[in-house]
């Protein structure tokens, strides 16, 4: 018999579980509040369920708690990247970011990631699988226990595209967001895309109150071929149009993320495109010096031509923000940790 993943499960589908099982239905909450609450690694641990219902527990679920097994610490801005064993032994990475306005976590989606963009070292050995939404969580729930603080913000920019694992990313955000758990504000939660465009149209419609945030990176189909394969399937005009549809459907500012690629994409005529393409839409424009990987020659623009760059776009009456990077001095960018840490 398969194991059941209860840390998936939302209090209605846990409730129906224990009915099943002949449990009644206040038991429910109580487990709930063990796994979402108290962040549990075992079944032994919930003192106030009887030793009989535990042992059933243990005999048809399985407990999804991560185990750390590396972290760095950023010893200029308090970064924490971490590295998590799967029960499978496979391994994702997470990051802690402490800012001013509170404590976030940059949380994986799916082990490895099979969009191939070009500049980022998550896809260098393509997908192995994707996350469950506890294993997304867990890695919350696990930073959360070793600050002894509590997290705020999550965005969902680590490795893998989320949605790539839609069904099981809105669980989560379901899960993460959910008043008996740790009740982060949807408007906390950012997940980041390549541009999946039938999905982004989907996620509008599901009357969450999340931030988009779009992997743009180019200012024309053109471009954004080169270093992103996943704009063969879905061009950029159909990108922004669905980012358009996500903000009329739920009032919430698109995030357009640019890494700059020296000599590639930062020029004065790609920022002028660029104003034009997301010209009239409610939105922010993040700037990011491309975090080179070793695997790619890729290099980062002069920081001179990232201000030109910024400066240029904001004459065109854009919110822009050059993203103060963190953690360089532990392996910050996406993929980078988990991988160096395999080839070892
Ligand atoms: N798959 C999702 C989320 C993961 S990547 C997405 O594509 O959005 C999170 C962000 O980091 C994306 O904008 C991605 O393009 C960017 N990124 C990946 N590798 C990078 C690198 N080496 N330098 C700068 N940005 C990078």
């Amino acid at each position: 018999m398969k194991m059941k993943d209860i840390k998936s499960w939302n209090l209605k589908e846990l409730g129906e579980f224990l009915l099943s099982l002949g449990e009644k239905p206040f038991r429910a909450k109580q487990i709930y509040h063990w796994l979402h609450r108290k962040h549990v690694r075992t079944f032994d641990e919930m003192t106030d369920i009887s030793n009989k219902l535990k042992e059933k527990l243990k005999e048809t679920c399985e407990l999804t708690a991560l185990q750390q097994i590396q972290v760095q610490c950023s010893r200029q801005d308090g970064t924490r990247k971490y590295l998590f064993a799967l029960s499978d032994g496979n391994m994702v990475e997470s990051v802690l970011m402490r800012y001013k306005h509170g404590n976030s976590v940059c949380i994986s989606s799916q082990v490895g990631c099979r969009m191939g963009c070009r500049f980022c070292a998550s896809t260098l050995d393509g997908l192995v699988r994707s996350l469950a939404p506890g294993e997304m969580l867990d890695q919350v729930y696990r930073i959360q226990e070793e600050i002894g603080e509590r997290v705020s913000h999550v965005v969902v920019m680590g490795t893998g595209e989320p949605l790539d694992n839609y069904d099981n990313f809105l669980k989560f955000v379901n899960l993460l967001s959910d008043e008996h758990g740790l009740h982060i504000s949807q408007r906390n939660i950012t997940v980041s895309t390549c541009g999946i465009v039938p999905k982004i149209r989907r996620l509008a419609e599901e009357k969450l109150q999340i931030t988009l945030a779009l992997s743009l990176h180019a200012s024309s189909q053109e471009k954004r071929l080169q270093l992103m394969p996943v704009a063969k399937k879905y061009g950029i005009q159909e990108v922004i149009e669905a980012c358009s549809y996500y903000f009329a459907k739920t009032g919430r500012r698109i995030t357009f993320e640019y890494s700059l690629v020296g000599g590639v994409n930062d020029k004065s005529e790609d920022a002028a495109l660029l104003a034009g393409l997301i010209r009239g839409l409610n939105c922010h424009v993040n700037l990011i010096p491309v975090n080179p990987i070793k695997e790619r020659d890729y290099v980062q623009s002069h920081p001179q031509e990232v201000l030109n760059f910024k400066n240029q776009l904001e004459k065109y009456g854009i919110n822009v923000t050059i993203r103060r990077e963190m953690g360089r001095d532990i392996d910050g960018a996406c993929g980078q940790l988990r991988k160096r840490f395999i080839e070892r």
